[in-house]
């Protein structure tokens, strides 16, 4: 197997175990190919933007550059197991600073509540709106804490292809009554109509609705909790340039405006891709 000379790769680990390609340079396809290089594959990350971090792009404008998706990060150790991979200590290339409040909201009206590093801090911001909601919240997290020891501790790693891996889950998924949505799980627990709001954002980050995501996704109260709020010094743009510079001393190869169209699948392993000719082009013309 072939390394970049300056690659930090431990020697004699990686046997030459055959190529794979990653298709998308997310967050997701970039741990994938980091995690299949340490297993000793030669690896190739494609995508058909210009830039890797998928949902994480940056852009300028008036001056600033901006993060055109994720700010904050929630389970940051997913991190530094990337570069520990390599024998390398994630901290040496980014700062992760722990926040505090991790929220804070202005609602309509002037009242500002702050949802804090500490539990302490956060029932006394609860208390000023509604004393009686500081046990709901208790039992909000208790409900949380529940959610996180299937949907995370069990489920997260696990892919879901297979028909029969998602009816083995129906019984927890009832259980932990997932027909809830995160607004509906949040207000079973709060009485107050801005906590209800407050508590209720999560879906938010990802685009969805607080009152039609599942409530699994209210593990992330307890996530929070657990392994706190932090941001990115310079950005997750940052955080995205430090990975693409590690994918590189890893020895991935990462090729971008690079559209798949097409996976042909040989005994159910997937045998061949085909790139979508015209969209280099189109790109060039702006229309992607
Ligand atoms: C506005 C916003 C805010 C968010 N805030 C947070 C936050 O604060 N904290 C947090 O943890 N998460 C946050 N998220 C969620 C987080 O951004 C996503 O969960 C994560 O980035 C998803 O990564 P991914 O690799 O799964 O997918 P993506 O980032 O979507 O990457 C998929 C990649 O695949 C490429 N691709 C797709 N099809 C093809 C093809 N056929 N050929 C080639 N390439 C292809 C795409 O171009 C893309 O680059 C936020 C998301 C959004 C949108």
């Amino acid at each position: 197997m072939k390394l970049n000379s300056s690659s930090n790769f431990p020697k004699g680990r990686a046997p030459d175990l055959g190529t794979v390609l990653v298709i998308g340079a997310g967050f997701g396809g970039i741990a994938a190919a980091l995690r299949m290089r340490a297993k000793g594959f030669e690896v190739t990350l494609v995508d058909r933007l210009t830039a890797i971090g998928g949902r994480a792009q940056v852009f300028e404008r008036g001056g600033f550059r901006h993060d055109a998706g994720p700010t904050v990060i929630t389970a940051p150790f997913l991190f530094d197991e990337l570069f520990e991979l390599f024998g390398e200590k994630r901290s040496d290339h980014v700062e992760f600073r722990s926040l505090d409040p991790w929220y804070r909201f202005y609602f309509h009206g002037g009242r500002q509540f702050d949802y804090c590093r500490s539990i302490e801090d956060t029932n006394e911001q609860i208390r000023k709106f509604e004393p009686r909601d500081v046990k709901g919240y208790e039992r909000l997290l208790a409900t949380s804490k529940a959610i996180f020891e299937v949907g995370f501790e069990q489920l997260a790693s696990r892919p879901f292809h297979k028909i029969r891996t998602m009816v083995t889950q129906i019984p927890s998924l009832f259980r932990l009554k997932s027909y809830y949505s995160v607004a509906g799980i949040v207000n079973r627990h709060l009485k107050h109509p801005q906590l209800r709001q407050a508590f209720s954002i999560h879906p938010l980050l990802v685009g969805g609705n607080p009152f039609s995501t599942t409530s699994i996704y209210a593990l992330i109260h307890y996530l929070e909790r657990k392994w706190g709020v932090y941001f990115c010094m310079g950005g997750t743009g940052k955080l995205v340039e430090a990975l693409h510079a590690l994918l590189l001393r890893a020895g991935v190869k990462v090729e971008l405006n690079v559209d798949v169209a097409e996976i042909t699948l040989k005994q159910r392993f997937s045998h061949r891709c085909r790139r979508r000719r015209w969209s280099s082009f189109l790109r060039r013309q702006g229309h992607l």
